[in-house]
């Protein structure tokens, strides 16, 4: 097991030209984060996980200060899941001195995640855009979990002609349906049991829309009414939406993506469905939720 790489000409000398899997997370890793470590690790003959809490997507500076870190653990658990090499760049190496370029991703990010949070999405694409230049991956494994985050990658990707593949992975939930989220740790034991009410909420919504139901707003009242559960919960939003442009629906199509963000005491959690599958499965259910 090596040391995590902190620098851009130590990363070059590591890769040597070989174009591996790359696994971007900002630390904190949970099993979400394992799954596309694995992924990666079976799809690509290396792996290089990436452990950058990014300033630049942080609108405040106190959910910045108080993101959890433990490189030793997060390394830890990386190579035990099948990674060759930890890039646990320092800001520096990222934003050298004079940086000055963004990359906004228009449209896109207008809306949902985007609009809670003003400039999220700026950093997270600039950001996304240096370390897809800096590894040249074959391939790039990001959580459908956070799925705007995935739609805007991808446009970015396309857009910039960025090296390689993007590879979208299912969402990781606990036994509760739960999605995993380095922030789930900060939840109160009360809050973590109301929190199943949003997985409940998209379930709800997928079996309306499965026994036939087309109609949104339906099926928003539909999960509304599971949310209720939740008393200390504060819907942020809920929608059906188009899973290419990210635009309401009023209709349900094959593909359609739920999307959810609530306020629980202080943590903001976020989730997503698809409502209806594009190909027709056998049985209920499909997605582990
Ligand atoms: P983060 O460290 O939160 O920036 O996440 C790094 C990557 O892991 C992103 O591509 C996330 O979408 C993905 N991820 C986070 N949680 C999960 C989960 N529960 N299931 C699958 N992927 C996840």
């Amino acid at each position: 097991m090596t040391r995590p790489i902190t620098t851009r000409s130590e990363l070059r000398a590591a890769l040597g030209g070989s174009a591996p899997g790359l696994v971007p997370t900002m630390g904190a890793l949970h099993e979400g984060h394992l799954a596309l470590i694995r992924r990666s690790a079976t799809e690509n003959e290396r792996t290089v996980v990436s452990v950058f809490v990014n300033p630049t997507q942080f609108g405040d500076p106190a959910d910045l200060a108080r993101y959890p870190r433990d490189l030793d653990r997060d390394t830890r658990l990386a190579f035990e899941a099948g990674a060759d090499l930890i890039f646990a760049p320092t800001v520096e190496a990222i934003y050298p001195r004079g940086f000055a370029t963004v990359i906004e991703v228009a449209g896109l990010t207008d809306r949902w995640e985007g609009a809670a949070r003003p400039g999220h999405f700026r950093g997270v694409a600039t950001v996304v855009a240096i370390l897809l230049n800096l590894v040249r991956p074959a391939r790039a494994y990001f959580g459908e979990k956070d799925y705007q985050q995935l739609v805007v990658v991808r446009r970015l990707h396309a857009d910039l002609a960025l090296p390689g593949a993007i590879v979208g992975c299912p969402t990781i939930r606990d036994p509760h349906g739960l999605a995993l989220s380095s922030r789930n740790t900060r939840l109160t034991a009360p809050e973590r049991a109301q929190a199943v009410a949003i997985p409940r909420a998209l379930c709800s919504m997928r079996e309306l829309a499965g026994a036939g139901e087309r109609r949104v707003d339906r099926l928003l009242d539909a999960g509304r009414r599971e949310l209720i559960a939740a008393p200390e919960a504060t819907l942020d939003y809920l929608a059906i939406v188009d899973p290419n442009d990210l635009t309401p629906l009023e209709t349900v199509q094959p593909g359609a993506r739920a999307l959810v963000a609530v306020h629980l005491g202080a943590i903001r959690l976020i989730d997503n469905v698809e409502v209806l599958p594009v190909t027709p499965t056998h049985g209920a259910g499909g997605s582990g939720l």
